[in-house]
């Protein structure tokens, strides 16, 4: 189900919510003062790794964080437009509480551009060309003490930051973290692992999973839809040595993530680096901006097997 279709499904009746404990904007208090500084031509993002240089009256790359006033910040804070309670595996995460279910938030934008973007209503609202653009979204304030009441109401104790690329609500997350581990709700990332070294280094204390979407070994096709290669491989990296559960996931996209080199140098990778990292290999649909065909199901199995060879889990999606 896509995250629209999970936000129709919601059963928690958030629309009422008020958002008074976490106004958008307001999060000076926060670390995140140390994820921008004023530069000269305007403010300098830190919190992922395009380390954008934002005009005043501008947003970044990923049409979210921008000018609020006089702070550098985002209006989507606290803001989902999707609320599900998942099967765990559905993350993926296939080595972590198994057999139990989580409850899922989204919100808007993402750090990257991926032409497949299997979740790009709510991943890319503003429109490629138009960084800033409005966008149609409707978004629910959840803040976070409401969101640890709505977790522990399901019977639920763990909450998944997907759907979108997490890392633009970093601040909302590290409020809610606390609250939620006190209350013994874990707290868990499905992200595209482009968050800056600060950023990262902030979170990680407060997160108990996360499944890394590693897109392609090819580091020019990873630059192409605005992402680095390097940086995710040192995130995960960074995440497995942390202690955090780490499960990788690849979807296998024709001309972009099927070739047998860069698989196999992915999979040699991970068996140097952490071998009992669990591997997704996930089959492509058309969405989005592409309309090649499916990826083949041999060419799956075939990856399936060379990753077998190598790696401790292999786990094969959407087939
Ligand atoms: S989060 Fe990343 S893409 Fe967005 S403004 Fe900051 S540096 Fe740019």
């Amino acid at each position: 189900m896509d995250a629209g279709a999970a936000w129709k499904k919601r059963t928690l009746n958030e629309r009422n919510v008020k958002m008074k404990e976490f106004p958008a904007g307001t999060v000076s208090e926060s670390p995140a003062a140390r994820w921008w500084r004023s530069e000269e031509g305007g403010a300098r993002c830190g919190l992922c790794f395009r380390r954008c240089l934002v005009p005043v009256g501008s947003v970044g790359y990923c049409g979210v964080r921008g000018w609020e006033g006089n702070a550098f910040s985002s209006p989507y804070l606290g803001r989902f437009s999707s609320c599900a309670v998942d099967p765990i595996e559905k993350k993926p995460l296939s080595h972590w509480r198994p057999g139990s279910r989580i409850f899922s938030l989204g919100s808007v934008g993402c750090s990257m551009r991926c032409p497949f973007c299997q979740n790009h209503r709510i991943a890319q609202p503003f429109g490629n060309e138009s960084l800033g653009g409005k966008q149609n979204v409707p978004l629910v304030p959840m803040p976070p003490s409401e969101l640890a009441r709505n977790v522990r109401r399901k019977g639920l104790s763990a909450v998944a930051y997907t759907y979108n690329e997490p890392t633009l609500q970093a601040e909302y997350i590290l409020r809610a973290a606390p609250l939620l581990r006190e209350a013994g709700i874990a707290s868990v990332l499905v992200t595209n692992g482009m968050f800056s070294t600060e950023a990262r280094d902030d979170l990680t204390p407060w997160i108990d999973a996360v499944n890394v979407d590693v897109k392609t070994f090819d580091p020019l096709k990873y630059a192409a839809m605005g992402g680095s290669l390097e940086v995710v491989r040192e995130n995960v990296v960074y995440w497995t040595r942390a202690g955090v559960h780490v499960e990788l996931t690849n979807l296998v996209v024709p001309d972009i993530s099927d070739s047998r080199e860069d698989f196999v140098r992915m999979v040699d990778w991970i068996a140097e680096t952490a071998p009992k990292t669990p591997l997704h290999i996930s089959r492509y649909f058309p969405s989005y901006k592409y309309t090649a065909p499916p990826t083949s199901v041999a060419l799956l199995k075939e990856f399936e097997a060379i990753a077998g060879r190598k790696l401790a889990h292999v786990h094969l999606g959407n087939v």
